[in-house]
Parts: structure tokens; C-alpha cells; sequence
């Protein structure tokens, strides 16, 4: 069992990073087949091609960094189903995975279908828990849908370019794991494309959101 850390009495989501896990990042140098870190820096999981985000991994050292995501761990939750808060096994009925998304039903009627996302899913206890403590999703609003096709395919993080002066990162994106330019990106977190999806009722989940910052505080 995953052990969970809490911050001022605020439960610590399992893939929120910590600030004594934060490092520099080692600058990437390109090679004959992309881009790599120089030296004896990770950067590499054992069964991709990604170069990914260098993090330390010591849950609980130092504050909470709530507006960021603890790379690895998002990984390691994407891959395995696993809850985004508390890192058990993501809830899963007849009708999919629980997920809890950025609340945009107004975008039209085949939302979410297609929707691609970096949040990993929720089991069914975090729920309301998630809404509260995703910065983003607290701001923008929630809602939980359940998903039957889950394909974890592209990572989000920055492509590197050849430039004048030597190699430079661009704009953060969103890249097909199977595209011929992931081997010149840096990646910060998985991508999972729903689809498949069922709206849940808000009300029958009890999800409200936006949040009050009266709640937050729960
Ligand atoms: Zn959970």
C-alpha cells in the first residue's frame, strides 16, 4: 500500500510533486537518433523511447508543489490505472474507468469521445477529493465521466530544435508516442485518449465545481 502525506493537515495527492524532489534539469544534447542527457542522468523508463522530466523520488521532503505533477508517478498512475490521489486501483464498473475531467460539455454533444487528457483516473472514495484539490480542475470546473477505451499514446512535454545557437525547446505540446519526433522531445507526462466515455450526473456524484475556497480548506 502506497503511503499517503499530508501538508497543514491536507491530504498530499500520490501524484503531487514534492519540493525536495525537484532537480535542475540536465540540458539535452542531441545524438544520431534524437535527443539524450549527457552523462549518468535518468531519463529514460525501461520500456519507452521517451527522454523524460529528471524528478527525484521522495514523497513528502520539503512542501507541496500543488500546481505541478510528479512526472514518474503520473507515469506509473496512467499505466496502471491507478488513482491520482491516493494510488489505489482506479474504480471500474460496466460502463468504464472513472475519470474526472475539466468540465466542457458546453464544447459539444460527442464530448468527451476523443478527449485526451494528462490526469490519471480516480477511484471512487477520492473523487470529491480530486475536484478539491486539482488546482486546475478547481478552477475551471469538474466532471466525472466514465471511460470504456482508455489507449495511453502521446506524451505532453516540449520538442527540442536544432537553432543558430545549439539546441532549444519549444513550445509545450502534445506528441504521438508512435510519431518519428518523439525521440526529440523531453516529456513531463503521460497522455491517455478516452474514448467510449459516459457523462456522469453532478449530482449523483456529488461533484460541485467550481470549488469555494471555503472548501478547499475541508
Ligand atoms: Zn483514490
Amino acid at each position: 500500500m502506497t503511503e499517503l502525506f499530508t501538508h497543514k493537515d491536507r491530504l498530499v495527492p500520490y501524484i503531487t510533486p514534492w519540493s525536495r524532489e525537484k532537480v535542475t534539469q540536465p540540458v539535452p544534447v542531441a545524438t544520431l537518433h534524437g535527443i539524450a542527457y549527457p552523462g549518468p542522468a535518468e531519463g529514460r523508463d525501461a520500456d519507452d523511447d521517451v527522454l523524460w522530466q529528471c524528478w527525484r523520488r521522495h514523497p513528502g521532503a520539503g512542501e507541496p508543489l500543488w500546481s505541478e505533477v510528479h512526472g514518474p508517478r503520473q507515469r506509473h498512475a496512467m499505466h496502471r490505472r491507478l488513482c491520482q490521489v491516493c494510488a489505489g486501483p482506479a474504480d471500474r464498473d460496466e460502463q468504464g474507468w472513472l475519470w474526472l475531467l475539466e468540465d466542457e460539455r458546453d464544447s459539444g454533444p460527442t464530448w468527451p469521445d476523443g478527449e485526451m487528457t494528462t490526469h490519471p483516473p480516480v477511484c471512487r472514495p477520492c473523487l470529491p477529493v480530486a475536484a478539491r484539490l486539482c488546482p486546475h480542475l478547481r478552477r475551471r470546473g469538474a466532471v466525472a465521466v466514465r471511460v470504456a477505451e482508455v489507449i495511453v499514446d502521446a506524451v505532453y512535454g516540449h520538442r527540442y530544435h536544432h537553432g543558430p545557437f545549439g539546441l532549444y525547446a519549444g513550445k509545450a505540446d502534445v506528441f504521438l508516442t508512435s510519431s518519428w519526433s518523439i525521440r526529440w522531445v523531453v516529456g513531463n507526462q503521460l497522455v491517455a485518449s478516452l474514448s467510449q466515455c459516459t457523462v456522469l450526473d453532478p449530482v449523483e456524484t456529488g461533484i460541485k465545481t467550481p470549488v469555494s475556497r471555503a472548501q478547499i480548506r475541508r
